[in-house]
């Protein structure tokens, strides 16, 4: 049978090259290309995504995939045979559902739809946005009858992003979490904002870039394997597992913009530099999904950077650099400044303890509109009913409303948010069960030492790419299903230690 692995993987490996290639092409058009070179850009991309497509809905690649299945059933689930077959076929088995005709008149469309959203947003206006945002919601619903065996219309967007999840796992997940969440949030707002101005100095950008690459350094990002440029918008992208690369935004008056970002993209890029080598060319060299990917970005942004440890042994020397701005800075107050509760009408912008509640929103609105229970025209007032009730704020207009995120106006309508949220619950279960076997690992991030966390993480998450689902992953580190209770205990000792509830 080492013949026909070898076979797929021959199969396999220009339908990789060809997704790397896309995503270079993708991160140049988002750091150096010029403008003018847009249109012909994405006439590039889509043409190597249609190759793609065709490679991966070979049916010569189903007739192999059939040759091998009596060879994956001899075979442990956890073998790399085994799970190259498996992720193969549902990969592979997913695309031949969807006709390359939809897929190229949805995605059309999509393209269509951003650019009328990148005007929409600044001139407020919903309005102009809102035919389009309706034709891309019936794509959603018409792309979910390719899967009619779903028991819901979200289920087949959600598992594009967090495969193995539902939408009926994901409400009743989040239903808790909301019901912790709610009166937590209202507790600690209602003893009056932290102040954060020693974090809106002016911070010059060269030393704000040398400082965030100089802590994921220390975090253990290889520069060797990667690199930091900067984007408007921050974001990790793979070309190989020897190539990760980040980007970052500086902004002078605001410290965590550059810093925050990068230890948040370093995250991702760990966890792709971290996937084991002998994968690399295959469907399996990648994270596994879009939540566990959260969990790691949000592991080291929140747990590990807005950590007290974490600034004991970097505010010193952050304090070396900007002397002026924080030299009579007290630790604690600058602790306090980055983890300040507020509610604010933007997920970007939002603390650690109401980010949920935005992404919940979100995830809430987008299934009644899948459903149909929810007219697009009613969104916007759905939207501002909905943070009344869990934020206690009204967001001032559209722009910082039901405009504010690009996600439902680049692509099909749901799958995207709930990643985020899950990716936060996720991070405290792992990092629960890696300091119930590693309790060193605090003292060492006072040290500045983070090798025992990151070998953990490499070794139970990191080097299996996608050979095991988010649930595979959970149900292996921590012998139970998917909980909240580790991170709302998470929240509930640091906020009530800051907040004093
Ligand atoms: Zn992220």
């Amino acid at each position: 049978m080492q013949d026909k692995i070898a076979e797929l993987r021959r199969h396999l490996s220009p339908i990789y090259d060809l997704k790397a290639i896309s995503y270079l092409l993708e991160w140049d058009q988002s750091t150096y290309m010029p403008p003018g070179g847009a249109s012909a850009r994405a006439r590039q991309v889509a043409f190597l995504e249609g190759l793609r497509h065709e490679r991966l809905t070979d049916p010569a690649l189903g007739r192999l995939l059939e040759e091998l299945h009596a060879y994956e059933e001899t075979l442990p689930y956890d073998s790399e045979d085994a799970s190259l077959i498996r992720v193969t076929r549902r990969d592979h088995e997913r695309a031949v559902r969807v006709p390359a005709p939809f897929v190229a008149e949805a995605y059309g469309h999509f393209a269509q739809t951003y650019q009328a959203w990148m005007e929409a947003r600044p001139a407020n206006d919903f309005e102009t946005v809102r035919p389009y945002l309706e034709k891309s919601l019936d794509f959603s619903r018409r792309y979910a009858e390719f899967f009619p065996e779903s028991e819901h219309v979200a289920d087949p967007l959600i598992a594009e992003y967090d495969y193995g999840m539902t939408a009926s796992a994901v409400s009743k997940v989040f239903a808790e979490l909301h019901a912790e969440l709610v009166p937590l949030v209202k507790v600690v707002t209602n003893q009056g904002e932290a102040d954060d101005s020693c974090l809106r100095q002016r911070f010059p950008e060269s030393t704000q870039w040398d400082f965030a690459l100089e802590v994921i350094q220390r975090l253990g990002y290889d520069l060797r394997r990667g690199r930091q440029d900067k984007s408007p918008h921050p974001f990790t992208t793979v070309f190989s597992i020897g190539d990760v690369r980040i980007t970052i935004r500086v902004r002078e008056r605001d410290l965590g913009e550059a810093l925050f970002g990068a230890i948040h993209e370093a995250g991702h890029a760990l966890y792709e530099q971290g996937v084991e080598e002998g994968l690399e060319g295959t469907p399996l060299a990648e994270g596994t999904s879009a939540g566990v990917h959260e969990s790691q970005s949000r592991l080291w942004e929140n747990i590990v950077g807005r950590s007290q440890p974490f600034w004991r042994f970097f505010y010193p020397p952050l304090q070396k650099l900007f002397p002026e701005q924080l030299g009579k800075v007290s630790l604690d107050t600058f602790y306090r400044a980055l983890n300040k509760v507020q509610r604010s009408p933007i997920r970007t912008e939002a603390d650690e303890l109401t980010y949920n509640l935005h992404v919940m929103i979100r995830f809430d609105l987008e299934l009644q509109l899948l459903e149909g229970k929810l007219a697009v025209r009613d969104l916007p007032e759905a939207w501002r009913e909905r943070y009344r009730a869990d934020l206690g704020i009204v967001p001032p207009d559209d722009r910082d409303g039901v405009l504010q995120d690009l996600h439902w106006y680049w692509g099909f309508v749901g799958g995207a948010f709930q990643g985020y949220t899950l990716g936060n619950i996720q991070s405290a279960l792992f990092l629960e069960a890696a300091l119930r076997e590693h309790p060193e690992i605090v003292g060492e991030m006072e040290e500045g030492e983070f090798a025992t966390l990151l070998s953990w993480l490499q070794e139970k998450i990191y080097r299996h790419g996608r050979k095991f689902t988010a649930d595979d992953l959970i149900e292996r580190i921590t012998g139970g299903p998917l909980r909240i209770g580790p991170y709302m205990d998470y929240l509930r000792d640091k906020y009530g230690a800051l907040y004093g509830v």
